[in-house]
């Protein structure tokens, strides 16, 4: 799939729509979600151009790969979830393509937390 430079992390990376930032680095950003599922939910994406979690997986250089796991788990702790700072914990989503329902095509996890957040997955209505 190629990349669409059109998307709205793309605008966002551009500096065309506003964002709440939460943290930036040389490789990544992070903002808050713009419909929120929980009380923290927080989306981290990096700046290069990958769709999908694969896409980045094979194709980011070592540095950007470090660099967007350091911010996820930065961002765990700054938001107050971590366990290693006596947090009560969270959940990374990463939705991808069509079965995954990815709604932005431009990488990215959700940071989610704040509440118990249930079963990790339910069917959907009707299976
Ligand atoms: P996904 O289905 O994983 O692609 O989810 C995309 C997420 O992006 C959804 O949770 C949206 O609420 C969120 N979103 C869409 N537009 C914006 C925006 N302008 N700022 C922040 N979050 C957004």
């Amino acid at each position: 799939m190629n990349y669409d430079d059109a998307n709205i992390f793309a605008k966002i990376l551009r500096g065309e729509i506003p964002n709440e930032t939460v943290m930036e680095t040389d490789h990544a950003l992070a903002f808050r979600d713009i419909n929120p599922q929980a009380p923290n939910h927080v989306l981290v994406i990096p700046k290069g151009k990958y769709v999908s979690f694969d896409d980045f997986a094979a194709n980011a250089d070592p540095a950007e790969i470090v660099d967007f796991i350091r911010t996820v788990g930065a961002i765990a702790s700054a938001e107050g979830l971590a366990l290693k700072d006596g947090g009560d914990g969270f959940r990374l989503i990463s939705n991808a393509g069509k079965n995954g329902v990815q709604e932005v095509p431009h990488f990215h996890v959700h940071i989610l937390g704040g509440r118990w957040l249930g079963r990790m997955l339910k069917k959907p209505e009707g299976e």
